[in-house]
């Protein structure tokens, strides 16, 4: 077996460089463990970037996708399969949304959102030029759409011109947001929590007045919780926690646990009212496996409890992380709800996490300077307090 250090010489001859990966080959994982080929365990607080929810090598999982490989993986959309429409039921109850479509990836889910929303508008005056707002700081995903409405220009910089008519409002700034809307603004969009960005989360006060604009001025509320949703922040979806319902909703990262599915849901108005036969599609999206993976994630997520432990264990998080405030003059504050945290310092936290990592402990950024807590759902305050013990270790590091 090649080295480590072989293998990563060959993936930086074979695969594009788009990352400046790790310099880690990851080989198996066990409950919140992660362990590299050469044996090396990492306590993973990650999760593969919030998708792992249930943790590695859970045995229910496992059988329920293996019993699908053997059963029926793919049939495309030209007929109707039980896994999809088992997912797409359970998918309703859990959000209290009508209409499901299946994607690939959280990028598709939001190109799908957009494309409703421009539908929805075009429906009702026959114009093609409909704006919608999005927020600074925001991550949507890597394809056109999702990129137009992604708040970082370094993202979007040489890969101009963008899809038109998107316009850009501040976070939690409902003012902000009132200045960018005209005539012709057919949807507003954020993330719940905003995860890429810096973990920021929406406050109550913006999102009950955001809702109201929208219905006022019959403007969709279009909610992203592709990284906050499926459990994340102590609710199944993050936006019930205010009770400000969205017109469309994406979802993906830990909806199939590893197997790539997202979906958009929308409410039976915007369902009636927009996209309809021949006007969108995808070859994969809802196949029986991709589809069976959400409807045994689901399951689990029920069979353990998993909103409560996120609420306990999310609430325990906090406080340990709370305290890193007083302790280290490097950590300014800290951000976040349930198990999505981010902890801020006056400082790139690049050296932190490498440190860590060396230490046997996964953690990543979200920006510059805060580094980002996603661990599987599953964790319990045992390896929050494992978690912190390195954690310390590498602010003190740091601080000399
Ligand atoms: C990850 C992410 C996306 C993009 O999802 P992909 O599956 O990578 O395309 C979109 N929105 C948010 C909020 C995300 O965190």
């Amino acid at each position: 077996m090649e080295t480590m250090k072989e293998y990563i010489e060959d993936a930086e001859k074979a695969l594009l460089h788009t990352y400046n990966r790790y310099q880690v080959v990851l080989d198996k994982g066990e409950g919140v463990y992660l362990y590299d080929i050469e044996g090396k365990k990492y306590l993973d607080f990650c999760a593969g970037i919030a998708v792992f929810a249930l943790g590695y090598h859970n045995q229910k999982y496992n059988d329920a996708l293996k019993a699908q490989i053997d059963k029926l993986i793919h049939t495309s959309n030209y007929y109707y399969n039980v896994p999809a429409i088992e997912a797409a039921k359970k998918l309703k109850k859990i959000s209290g949304m009508d209409r499901v479509f299946f994607t690939n990836s959280g990028a598709e889910a939001v190109e799908g959102a957009i494309k409703a929303a421009r539908k929805y508008a075009y429906l009702k005056d026959g114009c093609t030029d409909h704006e919608i707002i999005a927020m600074e700081h925001s991550f949507h995903g890597r394809t056109y759409g999702a990129l137009s409405v992604t708040g970082n220009p370094k993202y979007r910089e040489a890969f101009e011109p963008m899809i038109g008519n998107i316009r850009f409002a501040q976070m939690n700034d409902f003012e902000s947001v009132v200045s960018q809307v005209t005539d012709k603004t057919c949807a507003i969009l954020f993330e719940t929590v905003q995860g890429e960005g810096g973990i920021y989360p929406a406050q109550e006060a913006f999102m009950k007045r955001i809702r109201a604009l929208c219905d006022e001025k019959d403007i969709l509320l279009i909610l992203d919780e592709i990284q906050c949703g499926m459990g994340r922040t102590g609710y199944m979806y993050a936006w019930q926690k205010y009770s400000v319902k969205p017109d469309i909703m994406t979802t993906a990262k830990a909806l199939g646990c590893g197997v790539p599915v997202g979906a958009f849901l929308m409410t039976e108005k915007v369902g009636m009212h927009s996209l309809t036969s021949g006007d969108h599609g995808t070859t994969y999206g809802g196949n029986p496996l991709a589809a069976e993976a959400v409807n045994i994630v689901l399951d689990l997520f029920e069979e353990n409890h998993i909103i409560d432990n996120v609420k306990e264990v999310g609430a325990y998080l906090e406080k340990e992380l709370d305290a890193l405030v007083e302790e280290y003059d490097c950590v300014e504050t800290r951000r976040g709800a349930g198990l999505m945290q981010g902890l801020v310092l006056n400082r790139p936290v690049g050296t932190i996490i490498t440190s860590a990592l060396d230490k046997g402990l996964i953690l990543i950024n979200a920006g510059t300077n805060v580094i980002r807590f996603v661990p599987p759902l599953i964790i319990g305050k045992e390896h929050v307090d494992e978690m912190m013990t390195i954690l310390r270790a590498c602010l003190k590091e740091e601080m000399e």
